[in-house]
């Protein structure tokens, strides 16, 4: 499909909206092409799921508990192996380079980051520290410094408590900290799982602010979350999983726009 189409669901009707979409950014920088995936012999988690994420932009992928944002993220990742499930079928390509099957280290260098959900900062070491030990898989080390000095610009909060221990950070702090971290691979595409589980909306809005912001500075960002209406403002283009498959695709501000949307697919209103 291309990224400027949407796709109708194979068990119900579309709501009559999203129509065409804008160009997108830039090229396609992740796709995902008739993804099938089986966790162990009989549960099939994903079915023929595509999913395009062009260069600088965002891209959301939406759905209901349950319904496969996990398993994509494990399988762009290489991490299913480690959770009894296997691609079946279908591809995966970062600039064109199959990268399905490939182990999780090799992924990593290819360019992709994830902050895991849950966040998971080193609480014992510093904020730097952290943003240190980010570094370590980073394909370049003479500009860490540089580097460091960026994060602390996108995030000011982080500059201000270098010196602190990770563990004392408020945990919007510790999702901020979760980001710069992985930045400092300077990756390609920068993978975020539930970033605003647990936050208060205030906090929320700041760490969408911050996507928004990392977005605007040229990084290409998938997006995974629950809150639907946070991520729609988010993102240029959004998918929507129902069971394993893809349930609508468009422009993230048609799906937002539409209420039978929420109703439908994503379980909220
Ligand atoms: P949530 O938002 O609740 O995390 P999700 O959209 O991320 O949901 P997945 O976790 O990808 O959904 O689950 C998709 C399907 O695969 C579900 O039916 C789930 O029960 C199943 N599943 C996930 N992990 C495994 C596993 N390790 N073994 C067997 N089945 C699994």
């Amino acid at each position: 499909m291309s990224p400027g189409a949407t796709r109708a669901d194979p068990e119900g009707p579309l709501p009559p909206i999203i129509a065409a979409m804008g160009e997108p950014a830039g090229g396609p920088l992740l796709e995902v092409r008739n993804l099938t995936v089986r966790y162990g012999k009989a549960i099939r988690a994903l079915d023929d799921v595509d999913l395009t994420v062009a260069e600088g932009t965002a891209t959301t992928v939406l759905g209901a508990n349950g319904a496969g944002k996990t398993t994509l993220l494990r399988a762009i990742t290489g991490l299913l192996g480690f959770h009894d499930g296997a691609v079946a079928g279908g591809s995966i390509a970062l600039r064109g380079e199959r990268i399905d099957g490939a182990d999780p280290a090799r992924i990593v260098r290819s360019g992709i980051a994830q902050v895991m959900e849950g966040r998971r900062v080193l609480g014992d070491l510093t904020i730097e520290e952290n943003l240190l030990v980010g570094a370590t898989t980073a394909p370049r080390r003479a500009d860490l410094r540089a580097r460091i000095a960026a994060s602390y610009e996108m995030f000011p909060v982080l500059g201000d408590r270098r010196g602190d221990q990770a563990g004392l950070l408020s945990g919007g702090q510790q999702q901020m900290l979760a980001m710069a971290r992985a930045l400092m691979t300077e990756p390609t595409l920068l993978i975020l799982d539930e970033p605003s589980l647990g936050l208060a909306p205030l906090i929320a809005e700041q760490i969408r602010d911050s996507i928004i912001a990392l977005r605007d500075a040229g990084t290409t960002v998938l997006l995974v979350e629950q809150n639907a209406a946070m991520a729609l403002s988010i993102a240029d283009e959004a998918v929507v999983l129902r069971n394993g498959r893809v349930a609508l695709a468009g422009p993230a501000a048609e799906l937002a726009g539409n209420s039978s949307v929420h109703d439908m697919y994503l379980g909220t209103s």
